[in-house]
């Protein structure tokens, strides 16, 4: 049978060491308060029915949190008073085992709240702690005095865990306050197992503790980076002509392209795939063929507008490829120059611009030699 699980998060203090004049599990981290964080974490281990202790004046500040499965209960004078006040809540409906953790802790990992409850199956209590490895000294009046053994000696974290009857028990029969739970439970003759903490798990209290909890969140922040791909297709006509403008370069034939502009087919296609990405409609959007002006324009404009709309909006070019599909004019001999004029047009580098071709097999009107196709992909990187 499932042990039922619950957790309450130690939220009530009035602690404003950390800065900002705010109790330090209101403080803001990446833009939400650290208590935020916190009950994501707890919500990631697997726990979800969550007992919230807050003092009575930040009931109205938890509206800002996301309360599901969340009971709020209002916190007393001192720690032992809170957990107490969530203890007496919760046996209304006792769960099997209760977590017990602080609010400024929001790095509490889904590994140390696993380890926390498998050591539940063999032990009425558990808690996570790292042993002290630095050196330790009693300090007096600002000298070093004597050195304290580290031997066995350990930093307590949170979250502590119960079997919650007997620490219910143990609550019940202990008359004041205490630092911890733990100590508490031990008090009532429980044995408590020590899982292994982790240094992420470190309570929010002084303002430099904030930095580096920022910085914590910044490296798990998955990459957001804003990628955009479009794609373009164009098909001219051939007609009466002594040469066809492929991407910029007037590539000699025994005919033309025929359209409204220079029928650069490959140019437009390339300039639609840009469009696309910045979800921009087509050329026909932005250079109506009603409007007289676009008459026998050079394709170049069109592009030169794409990309500089996509610059505007924070994008840059992170490759193009365009692909024309005939049987002749062969494409190959002036792909590179095609590849050269569409990155100067662009201000781009070479490297990220490709211009291939294939022939349909003589199959379809490119293997008639009626017209010319063009498909053309952009990728858009914001930055
Ligand atoms: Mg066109």
């Amino acid at each position: 049978m499932t042990k039922t699980t619950a957790a309450i998060i130690v939220a009530a203090g009035r602690g404003t060491r950390a800065g900002q004049g705010l109790p330090k599990q209101w403080r803001k981290l990446a833009g939400r308060p650290v208590l935020a964080w916190t009950l994501d974490a707890l919500r990631a281990g697997g726990v979800s029915r969550l007992v919230l202790v807050l003092h009575p004046d930040d009931m109205d500040r938890a509206r800002s949190l996301d309360l599901s499965g969340v009971t709020l209960v209002g916190g007393g004078a001192t720690r032992t008073a809170s957990v107490r006040a969530a203890l007496d809540v919760l046996a209304s409906d006792p769960p099997a085992r209760v977590l017990i953790h602080d609010g400024a802790r929001p790095f509490v990992s889904a590994r140390i709240i696993a380890d926390v409850l498998a050591a539940l199956d063999d032990s009425p209590a558990a808690a996570p702690a790292l042993a002290v490895v630095d050196a330790l000294w009693r300090g007096t009046a600002g000298h070093v005095g004597e050195p304290v053994s580290r031997d066995g000696l350990y930093r307590a974290q949170t979250p502590q865990g119960f079997h919650f009857a007997p620490l219910l028990a143990a609550y019940r029969a202990w008359p004041g306050d205490a630092p911890d739970d733990v100590e508490i439970a031990r008090a009532s003759g429980l044995p408590v197992a020590l899982v292994a903490g982790d240094d992420d798990n470190f309570k929010l209290t002084y303002p430099p503790d904030f930095d580096r909890a920022e910085s914590l969140l910044h490296a798990r922040k998955p990459a957001m980076t804003d990628i955009r791909l479009g794609n373009g297709y164009d098909v001219h006509r051939f007609g009466h002509g002594d040469g066809c403008w492929l991407c910029g370069v007037k590539v000699p034939h025994g005919r033309g392209l025929q359209g409204h502009s220079d029928a650069d087919v490959g140019m437009h296609a390339l300039t639609d795939a840009i469009y696309g990405a910045l979800a921009e409609g087509d050329i026909g959007r932005h250079f109506p063929p009603s409007d007289p002006q676009w008459k026998g324009a050079a394709s170049h404009i069109f592009l030169r507008h794409a990309i500089e709309m996509a610059r505007a909006r924070g994008y840059a070019l992170g490759n193009c490829d365009v692909t024309l599909v005939c049987e002749y004019p062969k494409i190959g001999p002036h792909a590179g120059a095609m590849q050269a004029e569409l990155a100067r047009i662009m201000g781009v580098e070479i490297g990220r611009v490709s211009v291939k071709a294939t022939t349909s097999e003589r199959l379809g009107f490119t293997g008639r030699e009626e017209g010319i196709a063009a498909l053309a992909t952009a990728c858009l990187i914001a930055g």
